[in-house]
């Protein structure tokens, strides 16, 4: 699905209520779409421009935690991985070769099979002890990620998603002990679907040093067939596809770190680290 299909289908419904003005003008302010004439066997339609962003907005996939207490339905992988989470490790970030986007692209030490050049290049930039260089290592680190599927409720308690939630470590590691503690325990996991339970992240501060998350527990467990009756059809069923990891190759880094830091001294760089 892609945005130019979302935009189609708005200039359709647009297009579709014009033609339907005069018959409908007298009092019909509504945007429905006019009804079906006697003995035509048309097709009913009623989109929604705000879901069919929802779905195109890649940038919603991805759940930032507000200020305060948000509740989640976690939901495991669907594809026999064995863990809750699907872990990505990125460099923050090159420019795509039209320079128009930046991407975040997977470190080919975690997703490749072999030497990352942008690892060995973060390295390079670390050793000058230029601190502007310094500055470009830092935020070019690769940076690990574990990634996990969930429902969220939103304030007016619809639940929304699944989108994609980003756990740090302190999360990642109190998920962790709660799935054990339900093994040892014979209980459901709170990820199951059928018998998985509402947990609450609650998040206090905004900076970098004062942010804060805890997890709870709400004891509130039951099927999502209840709660949120198509959540089968919502799922993602390949969160790691899902992600959508950019891997370039060794020759594709070196040229997306050229084109992004050009001013650099390439040959001095080259000579270090091929
Ligand atoms: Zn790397």
């Amino acid at each position: 699905m892609t945005i130019t299909g979302g935009n189609n289908n708005m200039a359709t419904k647009k297009t579709a209520a014009k033609k339907a003005a005069p018959a409908a003008a007298k009092g019909k302010t509504s945007a429905k779409a006019a009804p079906a004439r006697a003995g035509a066997n048309k097709p009913d339609y009623n989109i929604d421009p705000a879901a069919t962003q929802k779905m195109t907005d890649r940038k919603g996939l991805f759940f930032k935690f507000p200020v305060g207490n948000t509740s989640f339905r976690f939901l495991p992988q669907f594809n026999n991985k064995p863990s809750i989470f699907s872990k990505s490790v990125l460099h923050y970030t090159v420019k795509t070769d039209d320079m128009q986007r930046n991407i975040a692209p997977g470190c080919l030490e975690e997703h490749g099979e072999g030497q990352c050049y942008i690892c060995a290049f973060v390295d390079w930039l670390k050793e000058t002890e230029d601190p502007v260089l310094e500055k470009i290592a830092k935020d070019l680190t690769a940076r690990p990620q574990l990634n996990v599927q969930a429902f969220v409720q939103d304030a007016s308690k619809e639940w929304m998603g699944p989108v994609i939630v980003g756990v740090g470590s302190k999360l990642a590691q109190d998920m962790s002990s709660l799935l054990s503690m339900a093994k040892d325990n014979d209980l459901p996991y709170f990820c199951d679907p059928y018998m998985g339970e509402t947990l609450v992240v609650n998040r206090v501060g905004t900076g970098m040093f004062d942010t804060k998350y805890t997890l709870m527990q709400t004891g509130k467990r039951g099927s999502l067939d209840t709660l949120i009756p198509d959540w089968e059809s919502r799922v993602i069923r390949d969160l790691w596809k899902k992600l959508d990891v950019k891997v370039l190759n060794v020759t594709e880094q070196k040229k997306a770190l050229h084109r992004t830091y050009p001013d650099l001294p390439w040959q001095e760089i080259q000579k270090a680290i091929g």
